[in-house]
């Protein structure tokens, strides 16, 4: 690993300054994943900045949003009691990532922001447009089982790796941000960005911007929800494939939905043109089963990836069943 700087701010804009005026600082929290990549070399920060002093751990209702603080750690979260009864979905999908051991050191503005595992963006001796653009993507034509099968580019066909931000983009969050010119708020679907011509990029963050909080606004989904996430063992793995499902069933009918994948493009992938094909219809496998169809237009896939065009309707059908049983 390159030696490099660690300083422990205790003031946000102590961070913020630091971060923003050196092109090879970056923020540190949980630390699950960028020293992972430290130590492979894929990474090689000069300077880390360490955010654990400050004051961005609550969790707390103002008006009716429930404010996450971005260094609360992702078994917090799922376990905290209004996230259970208010965002039941949200807890469903970080109880589905990692271990526990890693949910109690990962925070929620470092599970957003980790970076994909595709595994020639880990190694270093494979040309990689995300590591080092204009290398070329390794993945586009080798082993790609794992990659998207929507919103891909010509230069990285990756997949975003979180659980916990397919509820989020599901559940209509918004990211709070602070940074050199000032806080602003971000939309969810969003803060995170499809590859086009500058996969290097994973998010709209500005250079210097901090994550100080996830905002839920209320919402009928405290009941009919399920994340179904399909993977290579029971446990810590990332998903080939998942589906966040929340109903809002009235004597039988949908009144509203929210419908989102991961594990099938660079960004948690909203399906609002299913979620329509729900909204009126009876909750019935049929009904499903159309918006599964829907939300399925448009994929494509690569040499190794061709399941997930199966895998990901009936994932679909099978995750809003369950939902709809609860
Ligand atoms: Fe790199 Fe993206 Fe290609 Fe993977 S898919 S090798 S991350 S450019």
């Amino acid at each position: 690993m390159n030696q490099f700087q660690y300083v422990r701010p205790t003031k946000p804009q102590a961070a913020i300054d630091a971060v923003a005026k050196d092109a090879n600082a970056r923020f540190i929290a949980g630390g699950t994943n960028l020293v992972d990549l430290m130590k492979r070399g894929v990474m090689t920060p000069q300077k880390l900045v360490d955010i654990n002093r400050l004051d961005f751990r609550k969790i707390e209702r103002e008006g009716n949003t429930l404010r996450i603080g971005a260094l609360a750690l992702n078994s917090t979260v799922a376990n905290d009691r209004q996230v259970r009864e208010r965002h039941p979905l949200l807890a469903l999908a970080l109880n589905a990532g990692a271990s526990p051991q890693l949910r109690n050191m990962a925070t929620v503005g470092g599970n957003m922001l980790q970076r994909t595992r595709c595994a020639y963006f880990y190694d270093i001796t494979m040309p990689c447009n995300k590591r080092q653009p204009g290398s070329g993507c390794g993945a586009l034509e080798g082993i790609n089982r794992m990659h998207a099968i929507f919103g891909f580019s010509d230069k990285c066909i990756a997949v975003h790796p979180s659980d916990m931000s397919v509820a989020l983009v599901a559940l209509d969050a918004t990211v709070q941000v602070s940074g050199p010119k000032g806080n602003r708020s971000i939309p969810f679907a969003d803060f995170h960005r499809l590859p086009g011509d500058t996969p290097e990029k994973d998010t709209n963050l500005e250079p210097g911007e901090l994550i100080t909080a996830v905002d839920l606004p209320d919402s009928p989904f405290t009941k009919h929800v399920h994340y179904q996430k399909v993977r290579e063992r029971a446990s810590y793995a990332f998903a080939l494939l998942s589906v966040a499902a929340a109903l809002d069933i009235d004597n039988g009918t949908i009144r509203a939905a929210r419908l989102a994948m991961g594990g099938v493009a660079h960004k948690p992938w909203r399906l609002t043109a299913a979620e329509q094909a729900l909204v009126g219809k009876p909750a019935t496998e049929a009904t499903f089963q159309q918006a599964a169809a829907v939300a399925m237009q448009g994929a494509k896939a690569f040499k190794y990836n061709e399941y997930k065009l199966r895998l990901g309707p009936n994932a679909i059908v099978q995750a809003l069943k369950t939902a709809a049983a609860v």
